[in-house]
Parts: C-alpha cells; sequence; structure tokens
C-alpha cells in the first residue's frame, strides 16, 4: 500500500479517479477562489489540500478530503479583518442522478456530477463555503464593538441580506440541507 501521492489536478473524472484509488495533495492560491474572494479581507495565501479517492464497499464512488487554510475574514460586528484558520474534512460521494442520492449512505455529502470532467476549483470552494461561519466575528472580547451584558443580542436575522456576499453562504447551505 504505497499510493504515490501526485500533484492536484485542475479538472479530473471523478469515478475515474475513485476507481483508481488516486490521492493527491497539494496548495492552491486563495486568488484563484472566485466565489470565496468577496468573504475575504486579504486573497493572500494558500489552501492545503489532501484528497484520497476510493470505491468503498458498497460501490460508491467516494473522495476523503481534508482542506487547510488561514483565512482572513471580515468580522461582521466591527468590519475588521481576523484570522481565521480553517480546518475541514469531508467526505463526498460522485453520483450521476437525484435517484443516487437517496440511497446513498448518511456519511457521505452527495455530489451531482451533471458533467465531466470536474474543475477541481469548484469542488473546494463549495466545501471551504460551507467550511466558515455564516456570519464571522471576532470572539467577542477581540472584537472592537463592545456588547455591554445587558443589551447582548443575536445577530438579527436581517443583517443577512442579500447584497451582502454571506447571502450566498446561507442559500448555499440552505440548498445542501434540503438535499
Ligand atoms: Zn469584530
Amino acid at each position: 500500500m504505497s499510493k504515490q501521492h501526485n500533484r492536484l489536478p485542475h479538472q479530473f473524472d471523478p469515478f475515474r479517479m475513485s476507481e483508481a484509488g488516486s490521492q493527491f495533495t497539494g496548495e492552491i492560491p486563495l486568488s484563484q477562489m472566485r466565489r470565496l474572494a468577496p468573504l475575504l479581507a486579504s486573497d493572500l495565501g494558500h489552501v492545503r489540500v489532501g484528497l484520497r479517492f476510493d470505491v468503498d464497499e458498497l460501490g460508491v464512488a467516494c473522495v476523503q478530503g481534508e482542506i487547510e487554510a488561514d483565512l482572513q475574514l471580515v468580522c461582521q460586528r466591527c468590519l475588521e479583518p481576523f484570522a481565521y484558520p480553517l480546518r475541514h474534512t469531508f467526505g463526498l460521494a460522485w453520483v450521476r442522478s437525484e435517484v443516487e442520492i437517496e440511497k446513498l449512505p448518511t456519511r457521505y455529502e452527495p455530489y451531482l456530477v451533471e458533467e465531466t470532467p470536474v474543475l477541481l476549483n469548484e469542488v473546494l470552494e463549495e466545501e471551504l463555503l460551507l467550511a466558515i461561519p455564516q456570519v464571522p466575528m471576532h470572539p467577542e472580547k477581540f472584537c472592537r464593538v463592545k456588547i455591554s451584558t445587558d443589551t447582548k443580542q443575536t445577530v438579527p436575522k436581517n443583517t443577512v441580506k442579500r447584497d451582502n456576499p454571506f447571502a450566498v453562504l446561507a442559500d448555499l447551505k440552505k440548498t445542501r440541507k434540503s438535499k
């Protein structure tokens, strides 16, 4: 069992990769993540990625992934940037239709493959968007905006407006849940 770790592919056929049991490690510049970029205070830096494709004992073509990135998010309370070290693992099952999604074991998130090849950045970016907080904020004691204990409230729902880039996240999380 000495599978070689290859460089990350730009695009790939997920079913073939799974059958081959391919493994990849590498880094992708944050500046290439177009949907993520508007949520970041800085797009300097890289996302470190590890991917292990496989076909499991039930015949499900899947990938186990790990992503790590030191993100600079914008605090939605004081609008100052803050460091957010992101560590995220995921298990995706490649499916060709909605019908297949229903048959999947719950440990997988389904990834509907509408056409091949699949762009790696798109897959990873969706995972990153799901992994960052919907309303990023400093831990309270580091935030410039002090909230007195008697007026303390959670962020009201209506702060997530259409023109807020985080609205995209809210929508994305909603669609994911409904699957
Ligand atoms: Zn803050």
